[in-house]
């Protein structure tokens, strides 16, 4: 854990006046789902916002309070959490927040109330901590090679700071293995210290489900909330040329995510979708109590033997839930009326203050 102790959050927390709590995120990723949601469940919302990135909120029109920033990082200046305390705030921490305010800030600068687990985010930040949770609750995950001169079958490889899928590559041999790191070595792509690190696994030939799920640390329980698939850049675009165009340009493809189409899985598979929720959550639970809190992610890919493999996880709202804005049909069978991720999290804070059981999920 970070400087940034339990117990002077809830000291924070408790000279709120919780009858006036601000819903507040950073402005972009899934900010505005977040502030939707807020708002449908009755609080006020505020958006911290670099200059010039206003627009898609005021015309949304999703926010009570803008705070401008001349960078997103400034979310950690003491004036701008200053005026989120001032106003009741509990953030609600999102894939651009961690990557603008930077981990370390947010675990060591940032003392206004958050919502979730703050120390898991460094769980789903460090790889080898990543699939300690998954190993740790027995989810199938893509086999892992620890020496290139193993490689026995098509393989991707990853490396560190690469989330997002640049710089990613298939090999199917050591051999290619080798070529390809010693290419991306000469066009200045890859230093020696991350060759170094490169992560090699299985590559997993399927479809690909992100699986959303809430786990509720006030009721214990886990939802699937929706689910979505990627949209990737250029790995996307590249299989829409005849297959032998492909095999005539030099061109390698990166997995870059561009956008998510909304998805559902065959209802067959519905059983394991949710027994691996329930053990990543277990899991969780056991490694950095309390856990998942709140939203998290399992990126899958499912074989044609129908085997859901998980290979990668958020452990914090993920971009994909903006697949279902208003409702996803997971969300719907569960509500009968519009969910939305970000609407899910305020009902929680909601029944927290209700229940006078906030510090079970403020961090
Ligand atoms: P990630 O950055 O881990 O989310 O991965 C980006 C993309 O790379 C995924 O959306 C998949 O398209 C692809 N990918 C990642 N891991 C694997 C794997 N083990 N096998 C096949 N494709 C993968």
């Amino acid at each position: 854990m970070g400087n940034i102790k339990k117990e002077d959050i809830l000291e924070i927390l408790d000279g709120y006046d919780k009858e006036n709590i601000t819903i507040a995120t950073l402005g972009s990723h899934t900010s505005l789902h977040i502030l939707k949601g807020a708002k449908d469940e009755g609080f006020r919302t505020a958006i911290v916002c670099e200059k010039g990135r206003e627009v898609p909120y005021q015309r949304f029109n999703v926010a009570d309070e803008y705070i401008i920033v001349d960078e997103f990082k400034d979310i950690v200046n003491e004036e701008v959490q200053e005026q989120l305390r001032a106003m009741n705030a509990i953030v609600v921490p999102h894939g651009s927040f961690v990557a603008y305010a930077g981990l370390e800030n947010v675990e060591d600068k940032f003392n206004v109330p958050m919502f979730g687990n703050r120390d898991i985010l460094r769980w789903e930040a460090e790889r080898d901590k990543e699939r300690q949770l998954l190993v740790e609750g027995n989810v199938r995950i893509p086999f892992k090679y620890d020496n290139p001169e193993e490689i026995d079958r098509p393989v991707m490889v990853k490396f560190p700071g690469a989330r997002g899928g640049r710089g990613y590559f298939v090999a199917s041999s050591t051999e290619e293995f080798n070529e390809k790191i010693a290419t991306m070595k000469e066009r200045g792509w890859l230093d020696d210290e991350d060759a170094a690190q490169a992560h090699i696994e299985e590559y997993v030939s399927g479809c690909n489900y992100c699986i959303h799920y809430f786990y509720s640390a006030l009721d214990d329980t886990v939802e699937v909330m929706g689910m979505d698939t990627r949209y990737e850049s250029s790995i996307d675009g590249f299989v829409r040329m005849p297959a032998k165009d492909q095999l005539d340009i030099p061109l390698t493809p990166s997995y870059v995510v561009t956008g998510n189409h909304p998805a559902v899985i065959r209802e067959s598979l519905l059983p394991q979708v949710f027994e691996m929720g329930d053990k990543l959550t277990e899991s969780a639970k056991k490694l950095v109590a309390p856990g998942l809190n709140g939203p998290f992610c399992m990126q899958t890919l499912v074989n044609d033997n129908l085997e859901v493999i998980c290979f990668e996880i958020s452990a914090r709202t993920d971009g994909g839930t903006n697949t279902f804005m208003d409702s996803s049909p997971y969300s719907f069978l569960t509500y009968g009326k519009p969910m939305s991720m970000g609407r899910r999290i305020a009902l929680e804070i909601k029944n927290g203050i209700e229940r006078g059981e906030l510090e079970k999920i403020i961090t």
